[in-house]
């Protein structure tokens, strides 16, 4: 199958917006963005072997390639719109490419974004996407905007995806409600656009909440207590690691995708309000202070020393 072929395979399944005046097909997209919004545009790249093992299931590696990039648009507090997608493939294998976009499709149905263009070339397997959205100025959830005396919250639970991966690892049956939040991460757009009107500063959790919040403290000049015991759990992440590896995994593991955000503390039954109000699950996990660098604390206020910092590629 050639380039060509593979492009209109792409094309005949993707679906459009009334925003998209022209996608797939002309040497460039046209798209309408709305006069009063922010264009807020994320990248990001997965590389066979690197960020996904070879024998990942095509339909994953799509939904994975988008969900990293949507989940970078939530913890700016932004709505969605468009992806483009640039494939580099070792061949042209349609069975391949159809695989690949029920996942990749899938997660842009659900979120109401179309894919509008792209490029398709031949190499190592290797998937970057683009996405666009939309954010209101005033509500937008940046890095730079933690207080000292702010509470820290976080959505869901941390440490299944790194717990599913350890479990590979070590060749052990990987329990399947870690392996979903591992190869299927749901980012999190409507928490993001649900606390931007209350949270001061946001993150997404990719790398491991330690590593990933140090770059909220090191652009908001602030310091950060996190309560290594009060880091929301799954059932089945406490199922099957102890406290020990629970707390490694919690704090240093990757690939979370949550969100991370930062609200003044006479914001807390505001922040629980809109919690309720959504059916979105957050806990405090502790607070911004004066200083620099994420401490780690048990519950009777001494530090915990993490066993290994978050992922860092060329490490
Ligand atoms: P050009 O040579 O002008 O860059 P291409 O042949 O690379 O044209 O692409 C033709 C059209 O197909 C363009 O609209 C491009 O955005 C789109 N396209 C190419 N690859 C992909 C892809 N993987 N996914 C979505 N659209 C793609
Ligand atoms: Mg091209």
């Amino acid at each position: 199958m050639r380039e060509f072929d593979l492009i209109a395979r792409i094309r005949a399944r993707s679906k459009s917006r009334d925003d998209v005046v022209l996608g797939i097909g002309d040497d460039a997209a046209l798209l309408r963005v709305p006069a009063d919004k922010l264009l807020v545009v994320a990248t990001d790249t997965l590389n066979a072997g690197v960020h996904f093992p070879d024998e990942a299931m095509p339909a994953d590696i799509g939904w994975k390639a988008l969900a990293v990039n949507l989940s970078d648009l939530a913890a700016m507090g932004a709505q969605p719109a468009w992806c483009t997608l640039s494939l580099s493939l070792p061949d042209s294998d349609a069975a391949w490419i159809d695989a690949f976009l029920d996942g990749f499709l899938a997660l842009a149905d659900t979120f109401d974004v179309a894919l509008v263009g792209g490029d398709t070339t031949r190499g190592p397997l290797s998937v970057c996407v683009t996405v666009h959205g939309f954010v209101d100025e005033t509500r937008v959830l940046r890095r730079d905007a933690a207080r000292i005396g702010d509470e820290i919250w976080v959505t869901g639970t941390l440490g299944d995806a790194a717990g599913a991966l350890a479990q590979w690892q070590a060749q052990q049956p990987i329990d399947p409600m870690l392996r979903a939040r591992l190869d299927r991460p749901a980012p999190r757009i409507a928490a993001g656009l649900a606390f931007a009107g209350i949270a001061h500063a946001g993150i997404d959790l990719s790398d491991g909440l330690l590593a990933d919040l140090g770059h909220v403290c090191s652009a908001s000049e602030v310091a950060a207590e996190v309560e290594v015991d009060a880091l929301p759990a799954s059932p089945a992440l406490q199922a099957a690691f102890d406290s020990a590896a629970r707390r490694a995994l919690q704090t240093s593991g990757g690939d979370d995708y949550e969100l991370c955000f930062t609200a003044a503390a006479d914001q807390h039954e505001g922040v629980v309000r809109v919690a309720q109000e959504t059916g979105i699950a957050v806990t405090r996990i502790g607070r911004v202070v004066a200083g620099s660098g994420v401490h780690a604390v048990l519950a009777d206020g001494t530090e915990w020393i993490p066993p290994r910092a978050g992922y860092v590629h060329f490490a």
